[in-house]
């Protein structure tokens, strides 16, 4: 069935339900939002052209809000608790209802299992039963209360399963045997999924889908009137919990802004005044987030102390005029020392409280700066200040780029395909298309001139979109493709993975291996020694080590949309 274009949200707004505080505020933000997701999706169908979409059944599984994972989150909506995640599901309701797909929207294990069409108190019976849906969002709550009331038709089905992964989970920490050999378990598991099934909030690794949610925007006027009325000396402290003002060494610099501005918080209280916020703070209390949004606009720096890590608030700051400054991390932070990402999935170094910001948008909207500095700090202060800077969004994070993102993937990500399909990478049909390969002058750079063999699966991204480049020692693809202004894209890997490529690239092999490793493939330079990947469930951008080069598939992106290539709708 064709998917037709959706504008009714009132329809969805019944789908929700009601009852919990979270489910609240996620209507509330849906409602809020309805004239600019409208917009956005006339401007996508426009784009589109009539091209043919498929409607797809999907089931929406809210994990984290289902008592029997604790429901840990909707009592804390009022009191200043993490809001990143509700606004993000909000948003991926808006956009799949939108397009025109048919949705089942759960948040309790009984309603769960009715879906699923599991009979009550048979959740570990080991029964196949044929799923009604073609897609399944959840997320790592979800996920684990399918695999334990689905029986065996957990296994053939979980290609259809999209999680929602706030930070993302990397490649070698999904592996189960892999994971187990070499250290990467993690308390959330390994679920051999295709990395690209697990999406994340911001484009952290390729190796995940970006998922992504959205900031309000602005139109022409508005954006003059607030340009016209930022209180230059007004600064609005990032962080709703009263604890990220524990933060030691928050003093030294929290007295030399308080020397140029007028520093306003929106953190939570009961009754009492936090005692962890300064009494020259102007303290709002918690505010919705349409109040939140609008002490932005009269704002000019958004401060941020460090935590809490990458959330949307930042974003929404910069949409509305404001200038964000937040703390360089040397030595970045990372699983390694850092409590909040220790046992996470990712081997991530986080340069700052948010790199996307700092690498993605950077100056004049973002200012990362070491606060121990206290020089640095001032004369970033006192430049902010005298700068007009307009509201800024990446194009990524409007109503329409995320629309066009999700709609690219849901009609062209196919997981069950390739689980299905043998590994083709060593046939005969595979081997002839390497003639299309054609080495660069430039030496390390490979490109790919022809279309592939029409006997393979058309690929996804086009591979006509792929560079490829061999990494220096001890970077991560991930790296790589970004310096040569690409992103990694690990579906091209198994274009890459051949003995005859490391020749195309000139690298003398005195043999070569196939293992079992998510840096390869990959060359141990000074003993030319040459690895080819095993296993292609280990694919990986990220990961680095100081023994390799690794082989890098890059691709080209949409400027302001680098989940999709040039060539990607
Ligand atoms: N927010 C709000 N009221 C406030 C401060 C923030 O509603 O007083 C909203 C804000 O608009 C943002 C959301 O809270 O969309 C999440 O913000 P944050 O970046 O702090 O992420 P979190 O850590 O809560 O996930």
């Amino acid at each position: 069935i064709q998917a037709a274009f959706q504008r009714d949200l009132s329809y969805l707004l019944e789908l929700i339900g009601s009852g919990k505080e979270s489910l609240i505020f996620m209507k509330k933000r849906i409602r809020h939002l309805a004239t600019q997701w409208l917009r956005a999706s006339h401007k996508l169908e426009q784009k589109l052209e009539g091209k043919h979409r498929d409607q797809k059944q999907i089931l929406i599984h809210i994990g984290f809000l289902t008592e029997e994972s604790g429901d840990v989150f909707s009592p804390r909506v009022l009191k200043g608790g993490p809001l990143g995640e509700m606004v993000q599901w909000a948003d991926i309701l808006a956009v799949l209802f939108i397009l025109g797909h048919s949705l089942k929207i759960t948040v309790s294990l009984k309603e769960l299992q009715s879906n699923l069409g599991v009979p009550p108190g048979r959740g570990n019976c080991p029964l196949m039963v044929p799923l009604p849906f073609d897609l399944i969002y959840t997320d790592y709550h979800g996920l684990q209360q399918m695999k334990q009331h689905m029986g065996l038709s957990f296994k053939k089905y979980r290609c259809r399963v999209r999680v929602i992964d706030t930070f993302g989970t990397e490649p070698a920490y999904n592996h189960e045997e892999y994971a187990t050999l070499h250290g990467y378990r993690t308390n959330w598991g390994y679920w051999n999924l295709h990395p690209k099934q697990f999406m994340t909030m911001f484009p952290h690794t390729p190796d995940n889908s970006f998922m992504g949610f959205v900031s309000e925007e602005l139109n022409v006027t508005e954006k003059q009137f607030i340009k016209s009325n930022k209180a230059s000396n007004m600064a609005v402290v990032y962080g709703k919990e009263a604890s990220i003002w524990k933060l030691q060494g928050k003093e030294k610099f929290l007295a030399i802004l308080n020397k140029y501005m007028e520093i306003h918080g929106t953190v939570y209280y009961e009754t009492q005044r936090p005692p962890e916020v300064p009494a020259f703070v102007k303290n709002h209390g918690l505010l919705p987030q349409h109040d939140f949004q609008q002490l932005l606009r009269k704002a000019k720096l958004f401060i941020g102390f460090g935590f809490p890590y990458e959330g949307p608030a930042p974003l929404e700051a910069i949409a509305n005029g404001c200038v964000f400054l937040q703390a360089r991390f040397n030595p970045p932070h990372s699983s390694l020392n850092h409590e909040f990402f220790r046992g996470k999935p990712t081997s991530r170094e986080v340069s700052s409280q948010h790199p996307y910001a700092e690498d993605f948008i950077g100056k004049p909207h973002v200012w990362t700066v070491d606060y121990n500095n206290s020089e640095e700090f001032e004369s970033a202060i006192k430049a902010i200040m005298s700068t007009k800077v307009d509201p800024y969004l990446p194009y990524e994070y409007t109503s329409e780029g995320m629309l066009e993102r999700i709609h690219a993937y849901i009609q062209n990500q196919d997981f069950c395909a390739t689980a299905a399909l043998p590994d083709k990478s060593n046939s005969p049909t595979m081997q002839s298309s390497l003639s299309p390969f054609s080495l660069q002058p430039n030496s390390t750079v490979l490109v790919w001139s022809h279309n592939v063999s029409s006997n393979n699966p058309p690929a996804w991204p086009p591979v006509k979109s792929m560079q490829v480049w061999i990494s220096e020692i001890g970077q991560a693809c991930t790296r790589t493709c970004q310096r040569h202004n690409l992103v990694c894209e690990p579906e091209f890997f198994k274009f890459l993975n051949k003995k005859e490529v490391f020749q195309q690239l000139n690298i003398v092999c005195d043999s070569t291996e196939s293992e079992m490793n998510h840096l390869y493939p990959a060359v141990a330079e000074n003993i030319r020694e040459c690895y080819l990947q095993k296993d292609p469930l280990l694919f990986s951008c990220a990961g680095c080590n100081t023994k390799y080069q690794r082989l890098c598939p890059c691709r080209d992106y949409q400027k302001g949309q680098v989940a999709l290539c040039r060539d990607c709708l």
